[in-house]
């Protein structure tokens, strides 16, 4: 028997490949499976005979298999499965792509539930690329509770290349029986309260409904279930930080202004406005909790630089964590460059710990840096996940930034506020995000964190050029990069993998479509480094970057690249987020369909930063409908807070925000437009933390918000 805290390794059929895939959704036991749950459901309910089928509907037939054979047609090179089905009423062809092990596994003369779209070309009846599954005689009476991939309402999961909806059905239907165990956190008068489905029953309907309005009622109660869990969260914190107080740092107007008539340019309205907001917070004398949004090229930096030099003049240490240290090599330069060595800096990295200041400039010992933060020195530390080690302690901290806040979780930063050791005053925080979060979303996850927005991209931007290039046109794309350089310009190569993957795939066959097997074989960057420098770039300077490189070599190739002594930077997403290099053109992705819309817009936000005009070519090798509806909204849209709405649409909240990382669940995030509810749930937690503040009464509860909790300090 299963229990929840089982490792998915326990299932059937889970090795090697599957854990891979499975960790990439963030899945490590049997719970995080149970509560992966679909974002919609098809519906293939409804069944009928081959002799009443219309064309262009959707529906199920139950039929037995007279014929199956796989042709390869030639000019398309790809494989075509074809059978002939019967029932009593008559016949009906199924074709599916480049599956040919379907063969093997339909036999001739299996009884078959078959569901998808059926349609009449050239007066033929058919089936293309249907759902099916074998059933035998006794399921056939209509016991369709069995079905689990036609026939019924179907769950859709958030998926991941290699882990399809059908594999997650496969895993999850036969443990689904585990949920009968389980004892409902939530208490019986509240549930009662608001119409609550039961745990066991709603973790059975939200897999696999009975009735779309099912669906959304087991929907709903995980809903209420985990923004409950967040209220409480917060009313305990907030209640923590009423309490605290905050540095107050000066209200220097001049020297702001000074430092603004220094720029290169001109700030943005958008930028003026946000730094004015932050000026007042910090004088406060209560701690700033504030979120910046802002598209990619708003500007973010610039209010980072500004929040800095306000804390260090105060005589306060700032520091500014971001995820990666090519990101953090940058950061330092430009804030170095934008201050005009003014302020003492640091940078510390898992490999590099420098200093400048007038009188000391350069590498220093990790020892004598860490002691300088202890002591108090005030300055502007810039650094990676390396802030947050042990050793590290400020001594007096007064403003804590995070780059690309979705790429950490919300307990890093209560990490760094206690590296503080001046412990009554509380650090300001100032998180920036180019990832759209919306407001009552953002209130419900952070409480009481104040919002910017900046809406503004800088003047003098042109829009990105965006295209999808099939195979076929490659060349003709490598060609117009070759001009580009000759103009001066450099370009972007993005290879989805670094390593070629050659292994076998270790699942049951069925489980993995021959399609995505072809989508393994992406480039990996070296073997696409070595054939671009060997072939058509053979007489240009060529680099490649991934993450598992020395941090001594990133950094020089990044140097290299700015200085623009590299022409091409073929990469992995070690680039995806912050890289700044005004003079680069052209973002190539290639094996584009393998990345989020989010993560491609990112992408695309690495050129166009500059005065030139600049393209972005997405390659790719899949010409089925969605990948392509998916990179056509590239192609019309460059707001990345649309495309970002568009990406959770398709791919779910999970993997959209990061929010496993974050540790906020997906549905809190995913539906939190409707504020009068949040409202509503407040009111409860509330009202239950006035009565019972330790939840005494209520032992489940209890013990699940202390998991909660606990969830939320790992992650
Ligand atoms: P992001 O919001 O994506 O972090 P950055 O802060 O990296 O954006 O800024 C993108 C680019 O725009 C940088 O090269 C920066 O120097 C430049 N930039 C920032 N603000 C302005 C401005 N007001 N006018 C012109 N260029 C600007
Ligand atoms: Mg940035």
């Amino acid at each position: 028997m299963f229990s929840l805290s089982d490792p998915v390794s326990k299932l059937h059929g889970v090795g090697p490949r599957y854990l891979n895939y499975f960790e990439k959704l963030g899945i490590a036991t049997l719970r995080d499976l149970l509560w992966h749950f679909p974002f919609r459901y098809e519906d293939f309910s409804h069944y009928k005979k081959i002799e009443e089928l219309e064309d262009g509907e959707v529906t199920t037939i139950h039929a037995k298999v007279v014929n199956i054979k796989n042709k390869y047609i030639f000019p398309r090179r790809m494989y075509l499965t074809e059978a002939k089905l019967e029932d009593e009423t008559g016949s009906i062809s199924a074709v599916w792509f480049n599956q040919p092990y379907l063969t093997k596994n339909i036999p001739i003369d299996a009884l078959i539930s078959v569901s998808g779209k059926v349609s009449f070309k050239k007066k033929k009846k058919g089936f293309v690329s249907p759902a099916y599954e074998i059933i035998n005689t006794s399921e056939y009476q209509n016991q369709t509770s069995k079905l689990r991939h036609t026939g019924r309402l179907i769950p859709v999961y958030p998926e991941t290349a290699g882990l399809t909806s059908r594999a997650l059905r496969y895993f999850i239907q036969p443990i689904i029986n585990i949920s009968d165990k389980l004892i409902d956190p939530l208490p019986l008068d509240l549930r009662k309260r608001h119409e609550l489905l039961e745990l066991k029953k709603a973790l059975r309907q939200i897999h696999f409904p009975d009735t779309l309005e099912d669906a959304v009622l087991a929907r709903e109660r995980f809903l209420f279930e985990e923004l409950f869990l967040v209220q409480l969260h917060l009313i305990k914190d907030k209640e923590k930080y009423k309490r605290l107080k905050a540095v107050k740092m000066d209200l220097d107007i001049p020297l702001i202004q000074n430092w603004v008539t220094q720029l290169p340019f001109k700030l943005t309205d958008a930028q003026r406005k946000v730094i004015w907001q932050i000026m007042h917070d910090l004088n406060s004398g209560r701690p700033m909790m504030r979120l910046l949004e802002g598209d990619v090229g708003s500007g973010k930096t610039l209010i980072a630089i500004a929040s800095a030099l306000l804390t260090v003049k105060s005589g306060y240490q700032a520091v500014f964590l971001v995820p990666t240290e090519i990101l953090a090599r940058q950061h330092f330069q430009t804030f170095s460059r934008l201050i005009n060595g003014k302020i003492k800096m640091a940078l510390l990295t898992a490999s590099s710990s420098e200093i400048k200041e007038e009188e000391l400039e350069g590498k220093v010992s990790k020892k004598v840096l860490l002691e300088k933060l202890s002591e108090g020195d005030p300055v502007i530390v810039i650094g990676t996940h390396a802030l947050i080690q042990k050793q590290v302690e400020f001594g007096k901290l007064g403003l804590i930034m995070v780059d690309e806040q979705h790429r950490f979780g919300v307990e890093q930063r209560s990490a760094l506020i206690e590296k503080n050791k001046e412990e009554k005053l509380t650090p300001h925080l100032l998180s920036m995000t180019a990832t759209p979060i919306p407001r009552t979303l953002a209130l419900a996850i952070y409480g009481d964190l104040e919002i910017s927005i900046l809406d503004e991209i800088p003047a003098g931007r042109q829009k990105i050029i965006t295209e999808i290039v099939m195979f076929e046109r490659q060349m003709e794309i490598f060609d117009f990069v070759k001009q580009e350089i000759s103009k001066g310009r450099q370009a972007f190569i993005i290879c989805p993998r670094i390593e070629p993957s050659e292994e076998q795939i270790d699942v049951p066959e069925n489980l993995l479509s021959f399609q995505m097997q072809l989508e393994y074989e992406v480039k990996a960057v070296k073997k696409e480094f070595q054939k671009l420098k060997e072939g058509v770039f053979q007489d240009y300077n060529l680099a490649m970057l991934y993450g598992k490189m020395k941090a001594s070599e990133k950094e020089k190739i990044m140097a290299d690249f700015s200085q623009g002594s590299i022409d091409i930077l073929i990469a992995t997403s070690v680039v995806e987020v912050g890289i700044d290099i005004p003079n680069a053109t052209v973002m190539i992705i290639e094996g584009s369909d393998h990345f989020g819309l989010a993560q491609l817009h990112q992408f695309r936000g690495r050129v166009g930063r500059g005065e030139h005009q600049s393209y972005c070519f997405l390659f790719s090798q899949i010409k089925n409908g969605q990948t392509q509806t998916r990179l056509q909204a590239m192609v019309n849209c460059h707001d990345g807070f649309k495309l970002a709405e568009e990406d959770l649409k398709i791919r779910g909240p999970g993997q959209f925000l990061g929010s496993r990382q974050s540790g906020f669940p997906d549905l809190a995030m995913a539906s939190l437009k409707d504020i009068s509810k949040v409202e509503a749930i407040k009111k409860e937690a509330k009202m239950i933390l006035t009565q019972d503040p330790k939840l005494e009464k209520t032992p489940n509860l209890r013990e699940r918000f202390l998991q909660f909790e606990r969830d939320l300090k790992i992650n």
